[in-house]
C-alpha cells in the first residue's frame, strides 16, 4: 500500500514495508537499514543512486525527487528483533540512502528505527551527512547505554564552494562539524568519513590535513577515508558534474575509472596522501557513555534467557 505526498519540489511515496532489516554480504556488518529509499541530497559522486533503478525509477533526476518514506520501519523493526531468530548482530543505518535527509525532519522513521534498536538491545552503526543527527541526542543516547552506537558524519572538504557543488543541499562543512562536536559533548561515539575522496578536488594534501585537523578539534573519536568509485548509475551522474563543471578532468577520470574501482597506484598514492595529512594530529579519545552489560537470567531449567 503506497500513498503519495507532494513536499515542495519532493515527490514523497509512503510504502508499507515489509521487511526493514537487511542482509548484508561482504562488508564490515551483517545487516543494514534503510528508513528512505532516495535522497534529497542528490551529492554528484553517489553510489546509491543505483539502487533507484531496482524500483523502475532513475538514480539520476528521481534520485533526488522521487522519495520513499517506510513509514511502518519502527514498527516492522520491533517485530524482527523480537524474533527468535534474530541473533542480535549489530546493524548499519544509512548505507544507501540519508537517514537525516530532510524528510526526516517531517517523518522521524530514524528516531523510531534508534528507539527500537534501544527498545531490542541492538547496537548500531549509523551515517549521515546530515546536522539534523543531533536532533535526536536523547534516543541516541539512550541506545548507546543500552546496546551502543556510533555515528559517522561524511566530510569530504571544508571548502563550502566546492561542498556546494559536489553535495548541493547538504549543510555547510562548519555546521556538519558542529554536529559532531555536539554529539561528542553529548557522549555519543562520532567519528568522520572523509569520503569520498574526490581525485583532483579534494586529494590535495593540505585540504585533507584541515579536514582531519577540524574533525580531532571538533572531537571525533574515529576518521577514515574513502576514494570516490564508481558504479554504472554514479559514473552517470559523475561525469555529468564533470562536464559541467571541470571539464579538464574528464579524460583524465576516464582513464581513472575505465571499471567501477580507481586503479590500485591512485588509491595507494591517495593513501599515503591521506597518511601525510594525519600525521601528527591526534583523534583524541572522549568520554562516551558505555554500554551496559546484558543481563543474563537463568530461568528454571538454566537455559540463559534476555
Ligand atoms: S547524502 Fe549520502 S545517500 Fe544522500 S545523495 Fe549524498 S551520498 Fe547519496
Amino acid at each position: 500500500m503506497e500513498r503519495r505526498r507532494r513536499l515542495g519540489r519532493i515527490d514523497c511515496i509512503e510504502i508499507e514495508a515489509k521487511s526493514v532489516l537487511n542482509r548484508v554480504l561482504g562488508m564490515p556488518f551483517g545487516w543494514s537499514i534503510n528508513p528512505y529509499r532516495g535522497c534529497y541530497h542528490q551529492c554528484v559522486f553517489c553510489y546509491a543512486r543505483r539502487t533507484h533503478t531496482f524500483f523502475e525509477k532513475t538514480g539520476i533526476g528521481d534520485w533526488g525527487s522521487q522519495l520513499y518514506a517506510k513509514v511502518n520501519a519502527p514498527a516492522v523493526l520491533r517485530r524482527e528483533l523480537s524474533s527468535p531468530r534474530w541473533k542480535g548482530e549489530h546493524v548499519a543505518i544509512g548505507t544507501a540512502t540519508d537517514p537525516y535527509q530532510p524528510l526526516e525532519g517531517t517523518y522521524r522513521i530514524t528516531r523510531g528505527v534508534l528507539a527500537e534498536l534501544a527498545r531490542g538491545r541492538t547496537e548500531a552503526h549509523l551515517i549521515t551527512r546530515s546536522p539534523l543527527v543531533v536532533r535526536d541526542f536523547d534516543v541516541l543516547q539512550e541506545l548507546a547505554r543500552a546496546a551502543g552506537v556510533s555515528v559517522c558524519v561524511s566530510l569530504p572538504t571544508l571548502d563550502e564552494a566546492l561542498a556546494r557543488k559536489i553535495e548541493p543541499t547538504v549543510a555547510p562543512p562548519r555546521q556538519r562539524l558542529r554536529a559532531v562536536r555536539m554529539l561528542a559533548d553529548a557522549g555519543v561515539r562520532v567519528g568522520v568519513a572523509v569520503a569520498p575522496i574526490l581525485p583532483h578536488l579534494t586529494d590535495d594534501e593540505r585540504s585533507l590535513r584541515e579536514v582531519f585537523a577540524a574533525a580531532a578539534d571538533a572531537g571525533a573519536r574515529m576518521a577514515w577515508h574513502g576514494v570516490l568509485n564508481l558504479n554504472e548509475v554514479a559514473r552517470e551522474s559523475y561525469f555529468a558534474f564533470l562536464r559541467e563543471a571541470y571539464p579538464s578532468l574528464v579524460d583524465s577520470h576516464q582513464t581513472y575509472f575505465r571499471r567501477k574501482y580507481a586503479p590500485k597506484a591512485l588509491v595507494e598514492d591517495i593513501g599515503r596522501r591521506v597518511a601525510r595529512a594525519r600525521r601528527g594530529i591526534a583523534l583524541r579519545p572522549r568520554e562516551t557513555i558505555v554500554a551496559q552489560p546484558r543481563r543474563v537470567q537463568l530461568d528454571l531449567f538454566s537455559r540463559a534467557v534476555r
